[in-house]
């Protein structure tokens, strides 16, 4: 099966010491991954990586049969290739609406610039009803996002990262500060999220991650140290060596 997205033997180097050591790791279409490790482990600098902010100092980073860690492209040109990234903290526009927020992250918005036609602005509408109803906040659009809570901040920025349209989504720790009922909401939405893209998740909560019911990866001292089910990984000795400092 061709992979989404191929990490093959990247090693990242900070003053001499490997945040990411030979690190090989591949996501197919569509699926929902996790991503799991102790701190320091790698998982920010894997996702820096893979959204161009840390370019490798060896080994490839295969996007659509090209090597765009040797491309040179931008952040903003890897996001606009379809790789989206939300990171820990919600950064909403807080004195705009939700239904304003969702148009600004909408991908080739009709307007304002172009020429509006009543179909155009009605198409742009329906874009973003649909994502609401996604992300659960249909009934909170006129709403400031300022008023919103944390949990519906961080949906909100889940939906403006599916407003753009990516190929493949990483998301750093959705639960994080969230209640218990916000973060059963959260798994919801990434599980439907991932039907029609691949969405990457990675997140310290195990009660969360146990919920996404998803192949999991452990990264450990900057590469994959297990894969698989979560029940799998976490009977793995040397998994909770890792994880319990034996
Ligand atoms: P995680 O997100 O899993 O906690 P990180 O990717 O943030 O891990 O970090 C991996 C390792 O690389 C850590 O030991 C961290 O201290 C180190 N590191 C990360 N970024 C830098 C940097 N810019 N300069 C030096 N060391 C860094």
């Amino acid at each position: 099966m061709s992979m989404l997205l191929e990490v093959n033997g990247v090693t990242v180097t900070f003053d001499g010491f490997r945040a990411i050591n030979n690190l090989s790791i591949n996501f197919a279409e569509g699926e929902l991954r996790a991503i799991i490790g102790p701190n320091g482990a790698g998982k920010t600098t894997f996702m820096d990586i893979v959204t161009g902010k840390t370019k490798p100092d060896k080994g490839e980073v295969i996007w659509g049969e090209r090597n765009i860690s040797l491309l040179g492209m931008s952040e903003s040109e890897i996001a606009k290739e379809g790789i989206g990234r939300k990171f820990q903290k919600p950064t909403v526009f807080e004195d705009q609406t939700v239904r304003q927020n969702l148009a600004m992250a909408l991908k080739n918005p009709r307007g304002p610039f172009a020429v509006l036609t009543h179909k155009k602005t009605a198409a742009n509408g329906a874009r973003i009803e649909k994502i609401a109803e996604e992300i659960g906040l249909s009934d909170s659009l006129t709403r400031v996002a300022g008023e919103l809570s944390h949990g519906q901040k961080q949906w909100l920025e889940i939906g403006m990262l599916l407003a753009q349209e990516p190929r493949l989504m990483l998301v750093d720790e959705p639960a994080a500060g969230m209640t218990a009922e916000e973060r059963e909401k959260t798994t919801d939405i990434l599980r439907e999220a991932a039907k029609t893209r691949a969405v990457v998740v990675v997140e310290h909560d195990m009660e969360f991650v146990r919920r996404l019911d998803c192949k999991v990866t452990v990264l450990h001292e900057g590469a994959v140290l297990a894969e698989g089910r979560l029940e799998h990984v976490t009977a793995d000795p040397t998994v909770i060596d890792v994880y319990l400092g034996r």
